[in-house]
Order: structure tokens, then C-alpha cells, then sequence
């Protein structure tokens, strides 16, 4: 099903458009409590009760839709980070970049890494949960973690069928918003169009829950990017998720609330399923 953003945010407030995601997190399904590492375990041998006739190359499911593929997550930025973050990488768009950046920070304090660090944590488990198997470029706030370059790259290695970019942006102080970067295209390589409709996917699963597009960067919640080496030096399917703006003073807050991350979670997981499982309507 297609959904017309415009026709679902008549001027909704930030308030609203998070509330909305809130509520799915409630009443919606859950995610399980602990992952058990289903993509594995579904092809493990010698457990004839269950699976008597087990096939050495597992095939998706109804419910393991995923199976057979990999989804590379990076929860931007990391921390606290050194000095090692003025270095400077290749962006893949002929330029160079800092190897890493500070994120965002709400006026409460939230630290855009926590967030998306956490965001992440709840999306792998549901991603797993569906089949997939999932790598991520970091699992705590430890350090600053890998340059950006790096980070496009182990997925570029491990040739993973999406890679997703978990940001929240430093936006003005009086919009809001969620917008999705995806590579502009140059070369007219197929994975460029791919990179478009993996951001389709995604924003239409986000326009779902009725999280709102965002008010001051891109169109309708999408964006060309040709600056960012997460993009530009993509070799598989690849966007950067701004989920929300931290320099809203509404947005920022609510994204404290652990039902708002499940929320985003849930409508991202949707998106990457609808994305790789082709259920997705891509009109470029
Ligand atoms: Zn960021």
C-alpha cells in the first residue's frame, strides 16, 4: 500500500507525530525479550523435532521473511571520542571528510549516539527475529568507534544486501522532523537506484506510524546527498536515517522515551522488510 505523505500531515505537530509512534509501540506487537540468534538457529542441524526436513540452504518464511540476508547497522557518531576523529577520509565523492563527528544533543542532555545506539539495539533483535542476519558497527558508547569510511566499508566487504545509517540531526530550533539521505546518483550503477528505493521503503514505513517528514531538509522525508562518505563510498544498498531533530526543544524530548524508540524501530524494521523482501512499489 502506498501512502501519500502529504495526505497524512496536514500540519500535524511534532507532538502528535511522535505520540502516534508511541502508541504503535503500545498496542502494536512487541519485540521479543531476548534474541536467541533465530537466523542461526533456524539452519542449525540435528534437531530432527523440529525440523525433519531441513534444508542446508534455508529459504525464507511467512515468518522469517529475512533469512538469507545480511543488513548492515551503523548507529552514527560513538563516544567519547579522541583525537583520531580529525583525521581526514576519503568521502567517495572525490573529497574528504573528518573520520568522525560529535553527534547531536538534546536540550535535556541525550546524546544523539545513546540514541541511536539504542534505537539500533531494538532493531537488530526485530531483525533477527525476522530472519536476517545482522552486523553492526558498534555495540556500545565505549569509544568513538570506526571512521565513517570504515564503517561503509566492512558492509561493502561483508556485501550486505541494505545498509542503514542511524542519525538524529542538529536542526533548527523550530522544526522537526525525520528526512532520509540516500546516495545521489552519478554513475548510473544499478545500486544507486537501489539506494533510492531502500529510502523509499523506509520513509513510506515511517509515514505509516505517522512520523512527519521534516520541515526544513530534503522533500517529503528524502534527500539526495553528495557529501557523505557513508554514500558516497557505498557499494550496496545505502541511506542514512535522520530520525528526528535533537535541536527541537518537543522532538528532542520525547525521544527519551523508550516506546518512541521501539516506535522508530518497528516502522524502520518495516521499511528494510518491505525494501529486501521486494513487497516494496519503488517509482523512483
Ligand atoms: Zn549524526
Amino acid at each position: 500500500m502506498r501512502v501519500t505523505p502529504s495526505s497524512l500531515v496536514p500540519r500535524r505537530s511534532a507532538v502528535v507525530a511522535i505520540a502516534a509512534a508511541v502508541g504503535l509501540a503500545l498496542t502494536g506487537c512487541t519485540i521479543p525479550a531476548s534474541s536467541d540468534s533465530s537466523a542461526a538457529a533456524s539452519s542449525a542441524p540435528g534437531d530432527p523435532a523440529d525440523s525433519p526436513t531441513a534444508s542446508p540452504t534455508p529459504t525464507p518464511t511467512a515468518e522469517q521473511p529475512l533469512i538469507g540476508k545480511t543488513v548492515y547497522l551503523d548507529p552514527g557518531h560513538g563516544g567519547p571520542i579522541g583525537d583520531e576523529m580529525w583525521q581526514m577520509v576519503p568521502d567517495g565523492h572525490g573529497g574528504t571528510v573528518q573520520c568522525q563527528t560529535e553527534g547531536a544533543i538534546t536540550n535535556a542532555g541525550l546524546r544523539e549516539e545513546s540514541f541511536t545506539l539504542q534505537t539500533s539495539q531494538l532493531l537488530a533483535a526485530d531483525l533477527k527475529r525476522l530472519g536476517a542476519e545482522v552486523i553492526v558497527s558498534r555495540g556500545d558508547d565505549s569509544g568513538g568507534g570506526a571512521c565513517v569510511d570504515q564503517r561503509i566499508e566492512a558492509a561493502n566487504q561483508a556485501g550486505a544486501d541494505a545498509f542503514i545509517s542511524l542519525h538524529a540531526d542538529a536542526g533548527p530550533e523550530f522544526s522537526y522532523g525525520f528526512y532520509i539521505d540516500y546516495p545521489t546518483a552519478v554513475t548510473g550503477d544499478p545500486v544507486e537506484q537501489q539506494s533510492a528505493d531502500l529510502a523509499l521503503s523506509i520513509r513510506d514505513a515511517m509515514v505509516a506510524v505517522e512520523l512527519i517528514p521534516s520541515t526544513y531538509a530534503g522533500e517529503e522525508g528524502l534527500q539526495a546527498n553528495g557529501t557523505m562518505a557513508e554514500l558516497g563510498l557505498a557499494r550496496v544498498p545505502a541511506v542514512v536515517v535522520q530520525m528526528a531533530n535533537m535541536g527541537n526543544g518537543i522532538e528532542g524530548a520525547l525521544l527519551a522515551d523508550p516506546s518512541v524508540r521501539k516506535g522508530y524501530s518497528k516502522s524502520l524494521s518495516a521499511g528494510i522488510v518491505d525494501f529486501l523482501t521486494g513487497l516494496a512499489a519503488p517509482t523512483g
